[in-house]
């Protein structure tokens, strides 16, 4: 069902009032955790004054260890709720697990499901059952296969509306977090008709470099990328060597859009 053969034209999503796919080029950002509710609405404020269309933020966070900060959780979905009514924009936000599946669809926009749960089927069904956007992650060691398959769960229970996501695959360099497959943009558009989007803060996981990546995704034909930004990136509760600050943000939000409209 998500393959070209089936349908030949490209699948546009309709979020909000916004149509993702097709012509338009969207940028997704904020931070990798909601800490706060000055840290949501500065980062939603600064992010939208700077071109983007939505903002991100984690509320469950899937993290390495049990003992790293574990997201603000419901909290977290009500600070989110409350930056998308002051700035308009919409949100998206991770959903770990089944149980909290629908509190967290309530609150968003768009349910992002993470790498490490690409392949959670019984999430993918449950999000396949709902009508909601759904932004698939690359799983850090997935095939372009598996990628298209694990999208094929959600499609196959009816939710046409998902975004695949390239956010980097685990690599023998140690210098990056990941190595992020830019190949994949052009393989999952030639592959599939659905939307593709592009992480290059997980994918390079090196704060001077993702400006760079964001470039890079941008030409490479993505249809949108998203980045993670914090107002004081040291001290984030999560992936601050990742995030950019502010001025970072909307210095490469404006190379951004103009490789965006050369395309
Ligand atoms: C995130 O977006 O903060 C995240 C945890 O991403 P991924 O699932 O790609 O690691
Ligand atoms: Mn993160």
């Amino acid at each position: 069902l998500v393959s070209r053969e089936v349908k030949p034209d490209d699948t546009q999503l309709r979020v909000g009032d916004l149509t993702i796919g097709g012509a338009a080029f969207h940028v997704i950002a904020g931070p990798c955790s909601v800490e706060s509710r000055e840290q949501i609405l500065s980062t939603a404020h600064a992010v939208k004054k700077a071109g983007a269309t939505m903002l991100r933020g984690g509320a469950f966070k899937p993290r390495t260890s049990p003992y790293e900060f574990q997201g603000l959780k419901g909290d977290g979905l009500a600070l989110l709720a409350e930056a998308r009514q002051e700035t308009g924009l919409l949100v998206t936000t991770e959903v770990k697990d089944t149980a909290t599946l629908q509190a967290v669809a309530d609150a968003t926009d768009i349910l992002q499901i993470g790498a490490r749960n690409m392949q959670n089927f019984s999430l993918l069904e449950a999000v396949g059952d709902m009508r909601k956007p759904v932004l698939l992650k690359r799983g850090m060691s997935a095939t372009i296969k598996e990628l298209l398959m694990a999208a094929e769960y959600i499609v196959a229970r009816g939710n046409t509306q998902v975004i695949l996501c390239e956010r980097g695959i685990r690599t023998f360099e140690t210098m990056t977090r990941n190595t992020l497959d830019l190949n994949a943009v052009p393989m999952l558009k030639a592959l599939s008709h659905l939307p593709v989007f592009v992480d290059p803060s997980h994918g390079i996981g090196v704060r001077k470099a993702v400006p760079a990546m964001m470039r890079a995704a941008t030409a490479v034909g993505a249809d949108g990328i998203i980045v993670e930004v914090h107002p004081d990136p040291p001290r984030a509760k999560s992936d601050g060597a990742q995030s950019l600050d502010f001025s970072e943000f909307e210095k490469s939000m404006t190379e951004v859009r103009a490789i965006a409209q050369a395309m």
